[in-house]
């Protein structure tokens, strides 16, 4: 598969970049280039000019004060292994090691895997085989393939990143035009809208993911996949809990990668916690909420049934990781 033509425009500055996306909406940025390039070559996007990233020095590095602030144009690699990430965030840091290869993790960036595109069985299919057996909603379409029936699109939130940052209260800086404002992540995504599925302007730059202090939270991510070693995530979980100095729940949070167009948080799971002191029996209660609450469709690998099962199985374990790791 041959990438289309199209102009590359390298952008030195974000203020470079977000006059460059100004051109129209046939202007794209890239990053890493990690989904957008695989994407063109199967004609699935097809912007005519690019506006490179790689250049802008003010998108990269990792700044600790109380805030943790990530530029966007940090490699995951970078990301998993840097120690003010590793000590304060590990969750963060283990979701960015679990993403695709090593080789993508030293090309894919922050701000890449925060934006990803969603997926579907239907959309990520070459070109020609959408001509020879009907398009989708997404592509060239105009029904969906998935759900012929309705007129949205159920194509699938894939980012491993989103879910931790969601439950850490994280923020993004987005930079555009019209100036410069943060989004909370719980607020960056749209939920059951595949195509449109970020709460993002078209012109603007995404430049920084901005974590919040947290003290005594204990976080962490659970990842299912079909390949250890190279795979988008068929369910990301990303959970949290506090507990006081006797080991009473105070407060829990849920949020589920890869079962919906959004990351889903499921505080009904969470609340089942609280007040608990993470016994077997309220960790099952809070899977089966969360298994409950997750309706994965047929658009990613695996059968559904299998994938919603496999939400109790990986909630419990998130849960169970946290209370055996109490200090
Ligand atoms: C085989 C394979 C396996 C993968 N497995 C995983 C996986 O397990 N988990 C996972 O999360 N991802 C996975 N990915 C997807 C992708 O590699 C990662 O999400 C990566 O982090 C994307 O970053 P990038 O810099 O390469 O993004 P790019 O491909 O450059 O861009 C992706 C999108 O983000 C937009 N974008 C990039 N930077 C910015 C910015 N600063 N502001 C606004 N918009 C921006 C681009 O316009 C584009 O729409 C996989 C990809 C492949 C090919």
């Amino acid at each position: 598969m041959r990438l289309p033509r199209f102009t590359y425009l390298p952008a030195a500055s974000v203020a470079e970049a977000v006059q460059l996306l100004g051109d129209g909406p046939d202007t794209q940025l890239v990053a890493g280039g990690t989904d957008l390039y695989p994407k063109m070559k199967r004609r699935q996007l097809r912007p005519r000019v690019l506006v490179g990233l790689g250049g802008v020095d003010e998108l990269r590095g990792i700044h600790a004060n109380g805030t943790v602030s990530i530029g966007a144009g940090t490699r995951l690699h970078e990301l998993a292994v840097a120690p003010e990430v590793v000590e304060r965030f590990p969750a963060l840091a283990r979701a960015a090691s679990l993403v695709a290869s090593a080789q993508i993790r030293n090309a894919g960036t922050v701000g890449g895997n925060l934006c990803v595109d969603t997926r579907c069985n239907y959309y990520d299919i070459p070109y020609e085989r959408r001509c020879a057996h009907g398009s989708c909603l997404k592509a060239e379409g105009d029904v969906c393939a998935l759900a012929p029936g309705g007129d949205r699109c159920w194509a699938v939130s894939s980012t491993d990143l989103a879910p931790v940052a969601h439950v850490l209260n994280g923020s993004v800086r987005l930079v555009g035009p019209r100036g410069e404002r943060t989004v909370p992540i719980a607020a960056l995504y749209t939920m059951d809208d595949g195509i449109d599925y970020l709460r993002k302007e078209r012109d603007e730059v995404l430049t920084r993911l901005e974590l919040p202090p947290d003290e005594g939270l204990r976080v962490t991510y659970v990842k299912f996949r079909r390949r250890g070693a190279i795979d988008f995530p068929l369910l990301g979980v990303a959970a949290a809990v506090r507990t006081d100095e006797n080991g009473v729940c105070v407060d829990a949070r849920l949020v589920l990668g890869a079962v919906a167009t959004a990351p889903l948080p499921v505080p009904d799971a969470a609340r089942a916690l609280v007040g608990s002191s993470l016994g077997d029996d309220a960790i099952a209660e809070a899977a089966e909420i969360a298994a409950g609450s997750a309706k994965p469709m047929d658009a990613l690998d695996l059968p559904p049934s299998y994938r919603k099962r496999m939400v109790a199985a990986h909630v419990a374990r998130a849960f169970r990781e946290l209370r055996d790791a109490a200090p």
